[in-house]
This record gives structure tokens, sequence and C-alpha cells, in this order.
């Protein structure tokens, strides 16, 4: 049996309602009819681009990309040439080169039509095809994940963490465990009945109800979160709910242009979560990116509806303060996830659930607004390009002064891709989730005499 810790205390008012960061390319707004024709081919987003920075080589740049993906619309040159292949499939989809770009080129929209278009004439290669294969299928990812967590918890993946190809990937399983990992599968959040739906707030209660967006890693590998998640929310305010029937949001899917099979995820949970709560959080950025554009991929009323309702836990959060806890003696240094910053604008609420730890020295790296390399499954399908993206970063971390205790970033593929980085070099700089810390120090104070 499972222990769930609660602080204790109880929650003055109904917190304000959360600035919403306005995703890019909601519904409602105009859509970008042609996202890419904007581009005047200026370059400034060649400096943003952590691909080009890499290599530089131009059509590993945003700008020699979309030359690329103009003369593949016009059929100038078809799917079947492998060297635009490569730059394409190169991108990591960042979408760093978006806010920098003067004349507003919706990059990522454009992108996506290219990776559609190839995927439509060459289908996957093989090792992406059995990836998302398993990401498609509960039945599969679910005890898949969930032997993961129990080899993790033996300490084999930590001791084999390295360099290498298997290392790293050691490294990236062993990274995704939680600090104080104590009651791995808990689920303390109320469950809705789909029949009671309606009559779920109590006449008594006026909290805000919040529904967990639980996701596949992030319901296996990263339980802690979903913990912490539950209780920071609770001591601010909010009443979380726990609904039943949902499934990964499909974000690897549509990223790697599997249209089809990422609609038929948004599908089941839009059918899930819709009319469950006052909103739907979720605390893993490339989920919220994806579930904030469902409007767009569905197309319907329904799931515009539902996307409007999503939010990350640090919008939450900071729209309720957040409350303060107990002081945390730590240096931290914050890294924010692209699908975070880029996709769905949400700068400043990470920050500020860091701020509201007492006693937490906050550090900005250079580079820690700069892709990690890790982008959904990118790691696993272009080690070499992703490893070369992530090496900047560690050597910022390496030469931070002082040297950070833990780096914290709200999204499972950073977690993994820079906490693997961090122990092939040997730092002992740990990773966390931002709303971790937050719950350290709610503990911290309740544990205080
Ligand atoms: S995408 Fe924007 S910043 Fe980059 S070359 Fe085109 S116009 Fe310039
Ligand atoms: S999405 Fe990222 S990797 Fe791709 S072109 Fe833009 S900045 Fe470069």
């Amino acid at each position: 049996m499972t222990t769930v810790r609660r602080y204790g205390g109880t929650t003055v008012g109904r917190p304000p309602e959360p600035a919403t960061a306005v995703p890019p390319y909601r519904r409602t707004a105009e859509p970008p009819s042609d996202p890419l024709q904007p581009c005047v081919h200026c370059g400034f987003c060649l400096p943003a681009c952590p691909t080009y920075l890499a290599t530089g080589d131009e059509s590993d740049s945003p700008r020699g990309r979309i030359v690329l993906m103009r003369v593949l619309e016009r059929g100038e040159i078809g799917p079947e040439d492998d060297a635009l292949v490569h730059h394409l499939d190169a991108c990591l989809g960042c979408r760093g080169c978006e806010p920098v770009c003067p004349s507003g080129v919706a990059y990522g929209r454009g992108l996506e039509a290219a990776r559609e278009r190839l995927y439509q004439a060459r289908g996957l290669p093989p090792l992406a095809r059995a990836v998302l294969g398993v990401f498609r299928h509960q039945s599969l990812w679910r005890p898949l994940f969930t032997a993961a967590r129990a080899f993790r918890a033996t300490g084999v993946a930590r001791a084999l963490a390295g360099g290498g190809r298997v290392g790293f990937g050691m490294g990236m399983l062993a990274a995704s465990r939680g600090h104080h990992e104590r009651s791995e599968g808990s689920a303390s959040g109320e469950k809705i009945p789909r029949a009671a739906r309606d009559d779920s707030r109590s006449a008594r209660d006026d909290r805000p109800t919040v529904a967990l967006f639980r996701g596949c890693v992030m319901d296996t590998l990263f339980r802690h979160v979903h913990d912490a998640t539950r209780r920071t929310l609770e001591h601010n305010g909010y009443r979380v709910v726990e609904v039943d029937g949902q499934t990964c949001c499909g974000a690897l899917h549509e990223h790697a242009g599997d249209r089809d099979a990422a609609v038929a995820l948004a599908r089941r949970n839009v059918a899930a979560l819709a009319d469950t709560a006052d909103y739907v959080v979720t605390n893993s950025a490339g989920c919220g990116a994806l579930l904030k554009d469902y409007g767009h991929l569905l197309d319907d009323d329904v799931a515009a509806g539902l996307a409007e309702k999503v939010r990350d836990v640090s919008e939450l959060l900071a729209a309720a303060g957040p409350k303060a806890g107990a002081s945390l003696e730590l240096d931290v240094a914050y890294d924010a996830p692209c699908h975070l910053q880029h996709a769905q604008r949400v700068h400043e609420a990470p920050l500020a659930v860091l701020r509201a730890v007492p006693g937490l020295r906050l550090q900005l790296l250079p580079g820690h607004d700069r892709c990690c390399g890790s982008a959904g499954i990118y790691s696993v399908l272009n080690p070499g390009m992703a490893r070369a993206v992530l090496a900047a970063k560690i050597e910022a971390i390496t030469a931070a002064d002082p040297r950070p205790a833990i780096l914290a970033t709200g999204n499972p593929g950073c977690l993994m891709q820079i906490g693997a980085g961090l122990l092939a070099a040997g730092l002992d700089t740990r990773v966390a989730h931002p709303v971790e810390l937050l719950d350290w120090s709610y503990a911290a104070d309740v544990s205080r005499p």
C-alpha cells in the first residue's frame, strides 16, 4: 500500500484565474495560410538554431530548411531525395527559430506539413516505426515502462550510466527517478465517474477543479512528479481530480508526421477529459504543447474547448501565488523546455514556482533557453546530433560557479536527456521538475518543529 504525503494547512480562497499564455496557433485565431511565406531569408534565426550551431551547415539551419520545405512543397525535389530528408529529419522541432524571427514565420507549422508530406510518401524508418508503435498502444507502453521502473529501482541503470549508447540510455532511465522516491504508484486525486461529472463540484467547495493529464512516460517513470503536482496544486487552492480513459497525448506521432496516429490518440483524450474540470493540467511541456493545439489537430469545437482549458502546472501555481514553504538552501539552475517557452510561450511561471521556495538560489545559465537535444524520440533516432546539441548545456553546467545542485526543468525528455548527460560527465548535479522543489519546500515546512 502506498502512502501519499500531504502537507497540512487549509487553503484560503479561490486562486485567481491563471493568465493564459496564448498558444501561437489557437484555432480561434486566424490560422497561418502559408506559414513559411513571410520568410525574407534575413538569417536572424541562424544563431538561435542548435543544429546550425552544431554543424555550421546552412541546410541544418531554419533558413536552409525553409528553402528545402519550399522546394518539396512545389515538387521541385521529391520526397525520395535522401539529402533533403536528412536535413529535415535533423531538425529538432524545438522552434527556437520562431521567437527571433522578425517576419513571424510559423516554422513549426511548416515543419509539421513537410513531415506529414514525407511520412505519406516514405513512411517511417523501422526504428521510429517500432518506437511510435509502442506509444500508440497503452497495452504496450504501460507494461514496458512499468518494467523499466522496476529495473530502475534496482540501481543497475544508475551503475551502468555512461557515455556510450547503452550507458547513455541507462543514464536516461536513472535520471527519471525521483530524489525522494518513496511512493511509486500512488494516485491520490479524486476519481470522477463519467456519470457523475456534471455534479462533481460540491456545493460547499468552490475550489477550481483540475483534471490531471496523466500521459505515458509521466504516468509510469515520473509518477513522483504527478504526486508533487497534485500536492502543490491542492496546497494552493485547487481540487485535483483523476480522470480515467486517458492515453499518450500523440505529440511524438505528430512530430514524426504520423497525423492519423496523433489524431486517434487525441480523440481518446478529448473523449476522456472533455467537461471534467475547470482546467486540464499537465506537467510535461511536450504534452502541453500538443494538448493546447488539439483544436487545430482535430478541427472540432469540443477539442478546441478542451484545449482552451489546458494549463501547464506552473501556470496554475503562479496564478495562485504560489504559497511559500520552508527554506531550501540550494543552488538551482532552471532550464526552459522548448515546448514550454517557444510552443506554449510560457516563460515566467516556472520561475515564479522556483522563486516561491525561500532560500533557493536560482541561476539561469548560458544557453538555458536552448534545446537540450531530447526532442521527443529524436535522441533515440539521431543520437549523434542529440549529443552534440546537449554538449553545450553540459559545458555551461560544468563551468557554473557555484555549480548547481539541481537542474530544474519541466519536461520528461529534457529531464532524462540532461540527467543522462550529467551522469555521463560525472557531475553531481541532479535533475528535478520545478514542482518537485516546491513540494520539497512544503514538505519541509510540515516537518518543521
Ligand atoms: S525564418 Fe525569419 S529569421 Fe529566419 S531567415 Fe526567414 S525571415 Fe529571417
Ligand atoms: S526548430 Fe530548432 S532545430 Fe529546427 S530549424 Fe528551428 S531552431 Fe533549428
